[in-house]
This record gives C-alpha cells, sequence and structure tokens, in this order.
C-alpha cells in the first residue's frame, strides 16, 4: 500500500499563549525521506480535544510548550509512512493508530523498564514539545503508537487515548475495591465522565461532583449513583460524606482543571481512603492537613498519563462497549470556540475533531 502524501496540511498552529490560534493550510507535511528511523507518518481521521491542549495553548504550567505548536494529544488515523531503517517496528502502513500524550520514551532506563514509560527523561509529548494532532498529517513513533482495535470507531477511540487511558490507569493504581465508593470531581467533563464509566465497570459505586443540569444528566445516565453540583453546594465535605454511607468515599479520583476541585477532598475521603491527582492546574497547591492525612491514614497519589499497555486495555474495554465516549463532532477550523467553551466549563464529555473534512 502506497499513499500520496502532499506538501503542505492544514494545521491549527499556536505562535504564542497571547496571540489566537492559526488555521493555516500551508503547513508543511514531513517527507518520508526525512522521516528518522523509528519515525511514523500517521494520516489523522479524528482527534480528541483535552483539557490539557487548553493548557498547553495558554502556557499557563511551570514547563513551557514550545512554540510555534501543533497541539494535540487524542489522535487516531492511518500510517502513511515509516522512515528508513525502521528494524523490527510492531506496526506497518496503512494500519490505523492511535496518537496519545507520550509520543516517545526511550524503552530503556529505569522509569521505562519500571513501566513508567511517561517519566522517562527523555519523553516526547505529543502536542506539547513536539508537534500533535490538530493537522491533517503528524509525525509519531513507530513503538509508541497504539493499534485501534477493529470494531472501534475511530471517532469514539480518539478520547480514550488520553481521558480513557488517564483516568482507567488513575482507577487502576487506586486500590479501590469493588462496592468502595469513588468520588469524581470533575465528573462531566472529558475524563471525569470516562472514570465514571470505567469505575462503575470495576464494581465502583460512583458519586459524580461538577455543575450544570447537562452535566448532571451526562453523570446520571452513565452510572453514577449520586450526585454533588460544587457551585450550589455549601458544605461539600458534609454533602460527600454523607452521600457515601456517612463515612466519605474510599478513593477520590480528581479530573477537575483548577486547585478548587482538590480543597477538601482530605477532608471529606473516609478513613484509609486514597486521593488520586489527575486534574493539573497550573499554579495551585493541593491545601491537605497534614494532621488529618496521617490520622485519617490518607494515601495521595499523582496519576500521570499511563503506558503503552495501559493504553491496550483502555482501548480493549472501549472496544467491548464497557466506556464509551460521549462526543458531539467538530472541525479543526473550529478549535477556537472549543477552547472558550472548555474554558467556561461548557463542554460536557468532549469535543471531537472530524479531520477527513
Ligand atoms: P474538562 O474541562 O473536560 O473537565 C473538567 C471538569 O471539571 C469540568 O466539567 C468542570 O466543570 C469540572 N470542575 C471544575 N471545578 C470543579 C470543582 N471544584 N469540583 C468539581 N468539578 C469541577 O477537562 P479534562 O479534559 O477532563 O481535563 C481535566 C484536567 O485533567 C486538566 O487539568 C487536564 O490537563 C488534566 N489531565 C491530566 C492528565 C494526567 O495524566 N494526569 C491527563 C489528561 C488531562
Ligand atoms: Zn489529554
Amino acid at each position: 500500500m502506497s499513499y500520496n502524501i502532499p506538501k503542505t496540511q492544514i494545521a491549527a498552529v499556536v505562535t504564542s499563549s497571547d496571540a489566537p490560534i492559526e488555521i493555516r493550510a500551508d503547513h508543511p507535511v514531513k517527507a518520508q525521506v526525512d522521516l528518522a528511523p523509528g519515525e511514523c507518518l500517521v494520516k489523522l481521521v479524528s482527534t480528541g480535544v483535552c483539557h490539557t491542549d487548553l493548557h498547553a495553548r495558554n502556557n499557563d504550567w511551570p514547563i513551557p510548550a514550545k512554540t510555534p505548536l501543533v497541539g494535540g494529544h487524542e489522535g487516531v488515523g492511518h500510517i502513511v509512512a515509516i522512515g528508513d531503517n525502521t528494524p523490527d517496528s510492531p506496526v506497518k502502513i496503512g494500519d490505523r493508530v492511535g496518537i496519545k500524550w507520550l509520543a516517545y520514551s526511550c524503552l530503556d532506563c529505569e522509569q521505562c523498564r519500571n513501566g513508567l514509560e511517561q517519566n522517562c527523561p527523555k519523553a516526547k509529548l505529543s502536542g506539547f514539545n513536539v508537534d500533535g494532532t490538530f493537522a491533517q498529517y503528524a509525525v509519531s513513533y513507530v513503538h509508541h503508537v497504539t493499534p485501534i482495535p477493529d470494531s472501534l470507531e475511530s471517532n469514539a477511540a480518539a478520547s480514550i487515548l488520553c481521558a480513557g487511558l488517564t483516568v482507567y490507569r488513575a482507577l487502576k493504581y487506586s486500590d479501590a475495591k469493588i462496592g468502595n465508593w469513588v468520588a469524581l470531581p470533575g465528573a462531566g467533563g472529558g475524563l471525569g465522565h470516562l472514570a465514571i464509566q470505567y469505575a462503575t465497570a470495576m464494581g465502583l459505586r460512583v458519586l459524580a461532583i461538577d455543575t450544570g443540569a447537562e452535566k448532571k444528566k451526562l453523570c446520571t445516565e452513565l452510572g453514577a449513583e449520586k450526585w454533588i453540583d460544587f457551585k450550589e453546594t455549601k458544605d461539600i465535605v458534609k454533602a460527600v460524606q454523607e452521600a457515601c454511607d456517612g463515612l466519605g468515599p474510599h478513593c477520590a479520583i480528581v479530573t477537575a482543571a483548577s486547585g478548587s476541585g482538590y480543597s477538601q477532598a482530605v477532608d471529606y475521603l473516609r478513613s484509609g481512603g486514597t486521593l488520586m491527582a489527575v486534574g493539573l492546574p497550573g499554579d495551585a497547591k493541593l491545601e491537605a492537613s497534614i494532621f488529618f492525612t496521617v490520622f485519617k491514614s490518607i494515601t495521595i497519589k499523582g496519576s500521570y498519563v499511563g503506558n503503552r499497555q495501559d493504553a491496550i486495555e483502555a482501548l480493549e474495554i472501549a472496544a467491548r462497549g464497557q466506556a464509551k465516549v460521549h462526543y458531539e463532532l467538530q472541525a479543526l477550523s473550529d478549535l477556537k470556540g472549543v477552547y472558550e467553551a472548555m474554558e467556561e466549563g461548557k463542554v460536557a464529555g468532549r469535543i471531537v475533531l472530524d479531520m477527513s473534512k
């Protein structure tokens, strides 16, 4: 199989955090001869828009994104070229693959050997320090792209590659057990609505925390047993504890993009409970009483995306229909408006960009 690869493409380019996003029609496409060994070129069909892309676009994290930047890290497409002298490629031209946040890791360092590929010192991050999927073509890496199960349609698969993978891994390492309560601040967003589904698939009972009628409806339909609107509830700690047997949840997976979703989590957790920190506000501090963290035997863990195996597992669960991305399709040219809606907290579930148009 061979593909005609154009020299230029449409891409959404961030030049600086205070300039508007530019939709360029003449962005260069890397030619096959210019691909390094191990690199592949993916023609995108679909890509989700994650709140991380908004952080990168606004440059509001303590580590800076490159500029100019093509964002995006929930991409699905077909491999159209592979660099010469790539030995032992696990994928071939024509394969449908996903591009996740972790575009590349060395696979040889201590972190990679321990399955913490995302913490590799040589990590390349799609849409952050290498160009990502908000373009018709993206360069990625044969050993890190993720094969997409045949039964999963591309638009439905895209957001599993970050949102799904991330909450799947956070739940996997949370120590929550069948029948336990899990609180999900951020439940109506991209990560949160998938966390509801992976959690219920694990036999957990879900308390969704977010705001507004639309997100309440979504969370409840997806299996949340209880709902708390954080904007309408005066005493969150009391309300959360009351909702979970009067004792609080065994676990909280925080996927809110601001510090506010974290405050009180240690206070409302049940003794012996675990706080999984997932949402990435750039400058907030986690306020936890040392006394009660110790006295209540609380565990606090950071959980950062996932490795190749987590991605495969998260996709398999989605392919079996146990986690479905609730998405609205838009076009790449709508990206600015998508960011605005996300900033205002108006996106219930995910926006996915249809790149085939
Ligand atoms: P999103 O905007 O789709 O969802 C965030 C949700 O949090 C929204 O529904 C919002 O209403 C809700 N929220 C805000 N404040 C809240 C509060 N005080 N209590 C409860 N809910 C609150 O964003 P997303 O794409 O799901 O990403 C969420 C965060 O996770 C971002 O910071 C993103 O960068 C981060 N993220 C982390 C990882 C990781 O590896 N740890 C991976 C992907 C994304
Ligand atoms: Zn993401």
